[in-house]
């Protein structure tokens, strides 16, 4: 049976985010040839419609109110259930992005449909579809298919492969016009830490550090590193523990869960709550002077050495490529 599925998407500082076009191929898969309709909820949409439209949507449904501006999660909710209760749709995809996280229960729970989140791959297609997503912190993996009511499944950032950029698709966008009332939060302000440079949450590349790093300018070969790959830097929690680094840039079971094409864990012993957020890396190289130390179990690559030699002789290597 094809269907009919809204695909939320998601604007950070203007532009759509990549979760969002990842999303859109999710969408594509399960549909079975039904209508894919992005949804965009934001206090100006810009050419956002038609971004969506390129990377494979057939038709976008935009709610435009200043109180869209920030998220809020009675905002997006009210704005969400709009749209739905006009579309019907038989499924849903979101990122599964701290946005994606907080408003997938509460519009689920309003739907009265089930959740399937954090997915990192879909097997088949259509009502055959199956989708796979980790749990016992990665150790696992298991596959679920949904039998009946509304399809709802959250992706991981950077497991989905979108579609290629077409800039001769289009098709419609239309708006639709909300009342968003009773907000019990307002957010007045927004104080972001100066996190220059790439998303760690969507970076291909990763150079994590850990304890090894031992203070907060040990830091800085690794973001060398980082800048020459065109990366973002991480961090294990005992970094952030011993106030070498923001606790933004935690990785794991308690922090942020990253899939990127290469991860470089420099000084990070391996816990159990750390491999929980990077695991699933495609490409993990680990140093590490403990030849025991456990992130080489799951290691493509290990290097036995002082994080401080090895990384400035990898950065000026990169630098010549
Ligand atoms: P350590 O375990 O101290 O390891 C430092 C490593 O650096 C060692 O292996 C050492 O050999 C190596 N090293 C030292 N100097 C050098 C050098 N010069 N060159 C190369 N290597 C060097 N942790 C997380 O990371 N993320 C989480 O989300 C998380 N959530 C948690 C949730 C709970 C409920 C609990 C209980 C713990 C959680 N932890 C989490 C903490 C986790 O258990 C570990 O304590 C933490 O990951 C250790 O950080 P580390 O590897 O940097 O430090």
């Amino acid at each position: 049976m094809s269907k009919k599925v809204l695909v939320l998407g998601e604007v950070r500082e203007g532009s759509l985010r990549n979760v969002t076009f990842e999303a859109i191929a999710a969408a594509k898969t399960v549909s079975g040839g039904g209508e894919v309709v992005g949804v965009l909820l934001t206090d100006s949409v810009g050419g956002n419609g038609e971004e969506m439209l390129k990377y494979g949507a057939d038709r976008v449904v935009t709610v435009e109110h200043p109180h869209l501006k920030q998220y809020t999660s009675d905002g997006f909710g009210q704005a969400f259930m709009a749209v739905s209760e006009q579309e019907k749709p038989e499924a849903i995809v979101f990122g599964h992005t701290a946005l994606g996280k907080d408003l997938s229960p509460k519009i689920a729970s309003k739907m009265q449909a089930g959740l399937i989140s954090d997915v990192t791959a879909i097997e088949g297609e259509g009502d055959d579809a199956v989708f796979v997503r980790p749990i016992y912190s990665g150790k696992a993996f298991e596959k679920v298919k949904v039998k009946d009511g509304v399809l709802f499944f959250t992706i991981r950032p950077n497991n989905i492969q979108p579609l290629e950029k077409d800039d001769s698709r289009s098709g419609d966008v239309s708006s639709v016009s909300v009342e968003i009332t009773n907000l019990r939060t307002i957010i007045k302000e927004v104080v972001r830490k100066s996190t220059e440079g790439v998303d760690l949450s969507e970076a291909k590349v990763v150079v994590a550090g850990g304890r090894g790093v031992k203070s907060a300018d040990g830091f800085a070969p690794l973001k060398e590193l980082a800048d020459v790959l065109g990366g973002a830097v991480g961090a294990s929690r005992g970094a952030c523990d011993a106030d070498y680094c923001d606790y933004s840039l935690q990785i794991g079971q308690t922090g942020k869960v990253v899939t990127p094409d290469l991860y470089i864990a420099a000084g990070i012993s391996g816990a159990i709550q750390h491999l929980a957020g990077m695991s699933n890396s495609k490409v993990i190289v680990a140093i590490n002077k403990d030849p025991e130390a456990n992130i080489f179990k799951v290691a493509d690559y290990g290097i036995v050495g002082d994080l401080f030699e090895v990384i400035p002789m990898l950065t000026e290597e990169f630098k010549k490529l």
